[in-house]
């Protein structure tokens, strides 16, 4: 078997291979690795299994390496793993599991390394290549792998039914690895995964979030979302989304399918940057379209106001997914609030005014939300797209010009909570908040100019309005 492998890594696995030996156990490089090698991608750690116990093989072969790295174990798992010349390997003994049915967590037993391959998810990702004396370098591939890494298929080794309900989080890998890959699902795993997705239940948010994120990170996220719609699995933990599936028709009248649109928007996001969560916020902009949605006599079909609706579902759906409940969220959260925004400068007569409040709003997410929102412009319409993008050109241009002007990007008003306490004597208050957001509104609408007198006076009179005496 030949794998091009780098001198550092041919020198660990000939030391593992030796070690080994040396314990009177078999070892061999197992999984992903081989995967990949095979195939021509990337590889950043590898798997080791060996027929005897994997923490004594780690520690044996630390021992022997320069710099001996340090070994974390898990006693309970079996298994022990290093960083060694910045790539990871991982050490396990080969092991037969058993499952039950409430539960991802396995019984396991020491096995020989075909029951190992027989637990493995996919035949591409059972492969093993021998690290022994005897063998060095054979692939030892009962399924075929091979085969099918050539065909472009992923398919299960056992009866994909058994293989998807023993542990449902490799419904989700499945498709992961047919998005991240460019394979095709073999038809029979396929409808396995239709027939066992109720069983996602018993699969953690936080896995299937992990999941979600690696298709995300694809080149073409709308692949494995897709897959994900029409196996079943999408419904069963993220119903919002496929909420936005489907054209309603009345008198006549459609809208366009949301959920298309909205996968089509993600591409677009994901071929200009490789932000994860700019990419979500694509997923998301148009969230709050399906309880929006109301068709208008003589009007059509109308989602008024399914910006903030979906600014508030956001921080709800990364609740569900359990995502991060951080400024990630935050920002997601503020791209899907403004989303409509820069389109929505594109109409004749927009005033400066309407220019700098979008400055203000956005501050440093700006571009991202000027991506995001063209990457939103998809019509089968090639000249509508062409005028669109042309408006919005446009609106590039003299958001620029006003930001040079009145650089409202980090800006702050002329006068701080602090003076304007200092100023009428107040302890922090509800006025003080009233009379900050007035000052700062009246300059972003244009009524009084960005400048310390005149936000002075303005102050004075308002709070005069008010009733507060300086
Ligand atoms: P990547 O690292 O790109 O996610 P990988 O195939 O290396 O892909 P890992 O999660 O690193 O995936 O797992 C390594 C190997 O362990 C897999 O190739 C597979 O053989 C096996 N494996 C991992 N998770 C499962 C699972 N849930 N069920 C069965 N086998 C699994
Ligand atoms: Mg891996």
């Amino acid at each position: 078997m030949d794998i091009t492998c780098t001198p550092e890594e041919q020198y660990l696995f000939d030391l593992i291979g030796a070690t080994a030996q040396e314990m009177q156990m078999d070892s061999y490089l197992i999984g992903g690795f081989v995967r990949d090698k095979i195939i021509g991608r990337r590889t950043k750690d590898a798997d080791i299994v060996c027929l005897g116990d994997g923490i004594d093989l780690a520690h044996a072969v630390a021992k022997k390496l320069p710099h001996r790295p340090s070994v974390n174990f898990f006693k309970n798992f079996g298994t022990a793993q290093f960083k060694w010349h910045g790539f990871e390997v991982e050490f396990v003994g080969a092991r037969k599991e058993s499952y039950r049915q409430h539960s991802r967590k396995p019984e396991v037993t020491p096995g020989t390394l075909s029951d190992d391959q027989l637990r493995r998810d996919f035949t591409i990702n059972a492969m093993a290549i021998s690290l022994n004396k005897a063998d060095y370098g054979k692939l030892v591939d009962p399924f075929n792998g091979m085969q099918d890494i050539e065909d472009k298929l992923i398919r299960t080794p056992l009866d994909p039914d058994i293989t998807f309900s023993d542990d449902p989080l490799r419904m989700m890998r499945c498709i992961r690895f047919a998005n991240q890959l460019g394979f095709t699902i073999v038809p029979e795993t396929f409808e396995a995964i239709y027939r066992n997705r109720e069983r996602i239940k018993i699969v953690s948010a936080e896995r299937i979030s992990d999941e979600l994120n690696k298709i995300m990170m694809t080149d073409t996220p709308s692949v494995g979302f897709d897959l994900l719609y029409r196996s079943g699995l999408l419904k069963e933990f993220f119903h919002q989304l496929t909420d936005l599936v489907g054209v309603e028709y009345v008198d006549n009248k459609g809208h366009k399918d949301n959920f298309y649109h909205t996968l089509q928007v993600v591409d677009n996001v994901a071929y200009r940057s490789d932000n994860l969560w700019l990419r979500w916020a694509a997923l998301l902009h148009d969230i709050g379209k399906a309880p929006t949605k109301r068709f208008e006599k003589g009007h059509g079909w109308t989602f008024h106001g399914h910006d903030a609706v979906g600014e508030k579902m956001t921080s709800k759906i990364f609740r569900q997914l359990k995502l991060p409940q951080n400024e990630k969220m935050k920002y997601v959260a503020k791209l899907v609030a403004l989303h409509l925004r820069p389109i929505s400068l594109t109409k004749e007569d927009i005033t400066d005014s309407a220019m700098r409040r979008l400055l203000f709003d956005a501050g440093e997410d700006l571009e991202d939300l000027m991506l995001l929102c063209e990457s939103d412009i998809t019509s089968k319409n090639k000249q509508k797209v062409k005028r669109y993008l042309e408006n919005f050109e446009l609106v590039k241009k003299r958001l620029k010009e006003v930001e040079e002007a009145d650089k409202m990007r980090n800006w702050q008003p002329p006068i701080t909570g602090e003076e304007i306490m200092q100023l009428f004597n107040l302890p922090p208050s509800r006025e003080v908040g009233i009379l900050k957001t007035a000052v700062r509104e009246a300059i972003l609408d244009g009524i009084i100019p960005n400048e310390y007198d005149a936000a002075h006076a303005f102050i004075i009179e308002k709070a005069a309005e008010m009733g507060i005496k300086k």
